[in-house]
């Protein structure tokens, strides 16, 4: 490349200097290096209706996430001698703009495997080799290369963890040192005409916060993330021994698992750098767990979901979608909205939907008893309503990874043991018999004594009384009662699943309609 030439480095994920191929090989041979974040409406734009259906956009405490991490990852330019450039509009038209303006030769961005990434890609890719501009899009998000996997199985993605796991390996990265420090990066050249803003604020977004959606504790950003990651490896002992179905999913003091989900999913934390950290710690005690229970499984988990989520058309729906069963679910809008807002009367339930709201992250086994409650368990509602509410409020929201355990929890996939439900009673009170956690997310119940938390409507009067809360009044009744939901839900599973099998999967609405 002739010297003088411009790059321009595209941040979407990835918003990271560490194990960054992309911004590594933008600012290697260039005169002057743009990096750019383009704030997109498509995600972006604080929606009037925010749960009306297939809204994309995102919550405010992942925007606040999102926006942290933008300025810090702006800090960490300046320290390199660059800066953030942030503009606004539908991302093609303002990438095409900027490589013509800025006369760039060579367009650098992290590849993604969303759809939505797949084709703006596409049509950035084409403008590039039309107008001769060199594009490199690294693989940097994952810890494989999905498309290689579905190569190596015939064409196919895996359908199992463990096939997944034979198929995958050991990543051909890593046994390299991966590039953590960038020591200066080229400057930023002449933005012509264009108004190039700070990283905005959530007001200057339009985003308000109307008391339904609070601020999640996390903050956002590469610093963080890697603070985080310090912070959990320097625990060996729990990093060796780490058993994800031994966590207990009400811990809320110091969390039982990394919360790291929110930086892995921007890209703050890069997940090669987390696996290679998990090794090495590995590799200096005596025994470690395996996965897919130990933290490295966890990361091979979140794998295993972008694999099949690349390879399957249609992975977010049940129609079309060939690995999904097809069930005749419910469609109950107040039902619905009790879950979301948690008033279905279960305290348990109804916590972890605040938590949800309030944190924009909860412990995985938290998640599986909410979505089992709306789908499978309890409330027969669509997978795919559950899925968009997460899809709003989690601060880690990931197309791959929230599409395919929906699918897991409501059985239209990769599992099938419809009778195991959890109980909306019983199962939090294993870990939390005095019901800390409800009492936190849920303070109406906090004198409410520990025999009658997780089922108040149990409680006589006179201990509703003197716990100030009447349940019917103060706190709901319980929408269904969890005995006959759940025999019911088996019932139409088992129903549903002999269908399938019938048919062979090919159900239609009307086969559909017939079990209704
Ligand atoms: P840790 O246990 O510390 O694991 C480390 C990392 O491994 C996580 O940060 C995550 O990237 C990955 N991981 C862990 N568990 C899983 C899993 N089951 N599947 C895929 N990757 C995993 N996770 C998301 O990141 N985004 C989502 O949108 C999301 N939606 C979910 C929806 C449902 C219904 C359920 C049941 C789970 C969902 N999960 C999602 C998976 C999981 O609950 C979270 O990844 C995990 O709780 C994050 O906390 P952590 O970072 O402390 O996890």
């Amino acid at each position: 490349m002739p010297s003088g030439s411009a790059s321009l480095i595209w941040f979407r994920k990835g918003l990271r200097i560490h194990d960054n191929p992309a911004l590594e090989y933008a600012s290697r041979a260039s005169a002057f290096m743009y990096p750019l974040f383009v704030i997109d409406p498509h995600y972006m734009e604080p929606d009037p209706n925010a749960f009306s259906p297939g809204s994309t956009r995102a919550g405010i405490s992942r925007i606040r996430f999102l926006l942290e991490s933008l300025e810090d990852l702006d800090l960490s330019l300046k320290k390199l001698g660059s800066r953030l450039l942030v503009l606004k509009g539908e991302p093609s038209e303002v990438l095409i703009r900027c490589l013509k303006e800025w006369d760039v030769k060579k367009l650098c961005f992290e590849y993604d495997t969303d759809p939505y990434y797949q084709a703006l890609d596409n049509k950035i890719k084409n403008y590039a080799s039309l107008a001769g501009i060199e594009v490199f899009s690294p693989v940097s998000h994952t810890l494989f290369n999905p498309a290689d996997i579905i190569e190596k199985n015939g064409g196919r993605p895996p359908l199992s963890y463990q096939s997944f796991l034979t198929l995958a390996g050991e990543p051909s990265w890593a046994s390299s040192p991966l590039l953590v420090e960038l020591s200066s990066v080229p400057p930023v050249g002449d933005v012509a005409s264009f108004e190039i803003s700070q990283v905005p604020t959530l007001k200057e977004l339009g985003y308000v916060q109307n008391g339904q959606e609070e601020l999640t504790p996390f903050r956002g950003g590469e610093s963080e993330a890697l603070r985080r990651l310090r912070e959990s490896l320097s625990d060996k002992e729990w990093v060796a021994n780490f058993e994800k179905p031994k966590g207990d999913p009400s811990a809320y003091i110091k969390p039982a698992t990394t919360v790291l989900s929110p930086y892995l999913k921007f890209g703050c934390l890069s997940s090669r750098y987390f696996y290679q950290c998990l090794k090495d710690v590995y590799k200096n005690v005596k025994r470690h767990t395996s996965p897919p229970v130990s933290l490295v499984g966890q990361l091979l988990w979140r794998e295993f979901f972008y694999t099949v989520a690349f390879g399957t058309p249609n992975f977010d729906k049940m129609n079309g979608n060939r690995i999904c069963k097809q069930i005749p679910w419910n469609d109950d809008d107040e039902l619905l909205a009790a879950w979301r807002e948690g008033r279905t009367g279960y305290p348990w339930i109804d916590a972890i939907m605040v938590q949800l709201r309030k944190w924009g992250w909860m412990h995985h086994l938290a998640r599986h008893c909410v979505a089992c409650f709306l789908t499978r368990g309890d409330l027969f509602l669509h997978w795919e309503k559950g899925r968009d509410v997460f899809e709003r409020l989690l601060i880690d929201s990931d197309w791959a990874i929230n599409n395919g355990n929906w699918l897991w929890l409501s059985c239209s996939s990769f599992f099938y043991q419809y009778n195991r439900i959890y109980s909306p009673t019983s199962f939090g009170k294993k870990y939390d018999p005095n019901g800390n956690y409800i009492r936190l997310f849920l303070p109406i119940l906090k004198d409410m004594p520990k025999e009658y938390i997780y089922e108040p409507w149990t409680a006589p009067l006179s201990v509703q009384n003197k716990a100030k809360c009447i349940i019917g009044r103060d706190y709901p009744k319980p929408v269904v009662s969890h005995d006959s939901a759940s025999k019911e839900c088996r019932r139409k599973m088992g129903e549903a699943y002999a269908l399938n099998k019938k048919l062979n999967g090919v159900v239609s609405e009307d086969d559909l309609k017939s079990l209704r």
